[in-house]
């Protein structure tokens, strides 16, 4: 197992330096901001990169939360106890904000990045799932510029993302059409409120109008390999009132989205169950 003094971290200065010795070195360079994610794979006897990046010095570049026309801006470097200071954040993308105040606890928050948790990608994260719910793009930089990848698109299979090795996460960024909406939603179940391992969990950002769901966006957690948007129910439930969602339909749709396993924080008929019954909340929740 990997020691912390075994590690080999170079600290650039600047982002320019990091692309290249990123485009230099590749996959041998492993990124790293908070390190929340990272370090403890050293505990689980996970071999850890060569050298790592380590992102802390350029938090001039990477560290900023900003609004602007385009939307909601999180630098790489922006953590969740950042968002949770922001009374816009709170305000403007809540669900957002609720899903930063669930992870881990102050520690985590403090040192905790977006970023780590879009890049780490786990299918039971609380950060991501929000993103994917609010149309977030995830902005990559290498020596060869900027490319923007709607974060639906991010993930192509078990902790696999479509980052080449010689890119950065810049930002993520939040359409502004998605900001200060109505009907954003997350809950995450777990062994207890706070502090668990998300065992189930849905974020979704749904639209409604005249009494129907005019745009749902709906997605499931630790449900699949990845986060996964679930088009069968989107369908199901767009145009339709709340009362005319029949939990039938709504059950076969879901089966045909997802198709949970059993693994050791639960069981596949748990996880259906509670999912089943979470959309339903979501629904109630946000109806106007
Ligand atoms: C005790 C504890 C509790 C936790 N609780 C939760 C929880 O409740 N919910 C939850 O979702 N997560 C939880 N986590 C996981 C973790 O805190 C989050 O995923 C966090 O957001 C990771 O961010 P980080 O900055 O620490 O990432 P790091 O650990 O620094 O990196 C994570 C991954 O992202 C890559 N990376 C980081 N930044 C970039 C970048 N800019 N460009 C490209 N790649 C990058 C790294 O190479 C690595 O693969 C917990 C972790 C711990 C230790």
């Amino acid at each position: 197992m990997s020691l912390l003094h075994d590690i080999d971290a170079v600290r650039p200065a600047t982002l320019a330096e990091a692309l290249e010795l990123l485009a230099k070195e590749g996959a041998a360079l492993r990124p790293m901001a908070g390190c929340t994610d990272v370090l403890v794979e050293a505990h689980f006897g996970k071999p850890m990169a060569a050298r790592f990046l380590d992102l802390t010095g350029l938090r001039a570049e990477l560290g900023g939360l900003a609004f602007d026309d385009e939307g909601l801006h999180l630098g790489a470097l922006c953590t969740y106890a950042q968002a949770l200071r922001d009374p816009r954040v709170q305000r403007e993308a809540p669900a957002l904000w609720h899903a930063a105040s669930v992870v881990g606890a102050t520690q985590i928050q403090a040192r905790g990045t977006f970023a780590g948790n879009v890049e780490n990608a786990s299918p039971a994260a609380d950060a991501a799932p929000v993103l994917m719910a609010l149309d977030a793009q995830v902005e990559l930089v290498s020596t060869a510029g900027l490319r923007r990848v709607p974060l639906c698109e991010y993930y192509t299979g078990y902790r696999q993302t479509v980052r080449h090795a010689d890119e950065l996460i810049a930002a993520l960024v939040v359409p502004r059409a998605s900001l200060g909406r109505p009907g954003q939603w997350y809950r995450k179940v777990g062994t207890r409120a706070y502090q668990a391992i998300t065992k189930v969990g849905l974020a979704a950002h749904l639209t409604w109008q005249h009494g129907v769901v005019a745009e749902p966006r709906i997605v499931a957690v630790a449900m699949a390999a990845t986060l996964k948007r679930c088009p069968h129910l989107e369908a199901a439930v767009r145009g339709r009132r709340l009362a005319d969602l029949d939990d039938a339909a709504l059950r076969q749709a879901q089966a045909l989205d997802l198709q949970p396993i059993d693994d050791v924080r639960s069981t596949a008929a748990y996880r259906a169950e509670v999912f089943a019954r979470l959309l339903r909340q979501a629904l109630q929740a946000t109806a106007r």
